[in-house]
């Protein structure tokens, strides 16, 4: 067996993450959930009030003070920072309405992408993200970069957090996949692109299993290559 890491990114809820769990579960890896950090980091930032003044004095202070790490419990990797469980709370509106600014700051990056880097220094991880297949695993086996139409995208984000009980309008979330898809993008430090190396998933049409096996085959591919040479 020749253990790989796999790198998956994207626009914001084309399901990158059930994809990256699946794959994940079903290759016996690691899950990371790279969103998961930025949003704890946000979380930290608004609980604390820092975002008033000079924002990125106050985040370099606050850096030194946050510890995110990841429990696997249940079946599920929940995110914990700084000992507790916030894995409902930085999928809350206005962590995601605040996230991509928080991304966008170089001190940020700069912590996260090395803790990333850490946690898949021996392979066999899974990690989803915007920077994955550019920045933090550049040399990564095999990256999928996925899209997906934004009313589909709306639509199952929507559907998601309705099924958590968090009311929202489908307005406020199309605006806000749009606004983040948008900082993404265009932010100087690793902005959101396809690698010249990794394969695109359109997933408007397709279904989570059509998606998963479509991956799947890919890696398998990629895990048998190396261990016959
Ligand atoms: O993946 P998720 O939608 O939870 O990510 C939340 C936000 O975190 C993204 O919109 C983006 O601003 C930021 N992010 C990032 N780089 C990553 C993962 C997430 O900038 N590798």
């Amino acid at each position: 067996m020749n253990p790989i890491n796999i790198a998956i990114d994207g626009y914001s809820s084309c399901g990158k993450s059930t994809l990256a769990q699946d794959l994940a579960k079903s290759l016996n890896y690691t899950y990371i959930d790279s969103g998961a950090m930025y949003r704890a980091v946000t979380l930290y930032i608004l609980n604390n009030d820092l975002v008033k003044g000079d924002a990125v004095f106050d985040v370099k202070k606050a850096l030194s003070d946050i510890n995110i790490e990841f429990r696997f419990i249940n079946g599920k990797n929940i995110t914990y920072l700084n000992g507790s469980n916030v894995e409902d709370d930085i999928r809350r509106m206005y962590v995601s309405e605040n996230v991509s600014v928080v991304a966008a700051i170089p001190e940020v990056r700069r912590k996260l992408v090395e803790h990333q880097q850490y946690l898949g220094r021996n392979k066999s991880v899974v990690m989803d993200g915007r920077d994955i297949g550019t920045v933090v695993f550049p040399d990564a086996e095999l990256k999928i970069f996925v899209t997906a139409d934004i009313e589909i995208r709306t639509k199952r984000r929507y559907e998601e957090l309705m099924a958590k009980g968090i009311t929202v309008s489908f307005e406020e979330i199309k605006n806000n996949l749009h606004e983040r898809d948008f900082i993404d993008s265009t932010r100087e430090d690793s902005p959101l692109f396809q690698a010249e190396d990794a394969i695109l998933i359109d997933n408007t049409n397709l279904s989570i299993e059509e998606q998963f096996n479509k991956v799947l085959a890919l890696a398998k591919g990629k895990i048998s290559k190396g261990s016959s040479s």
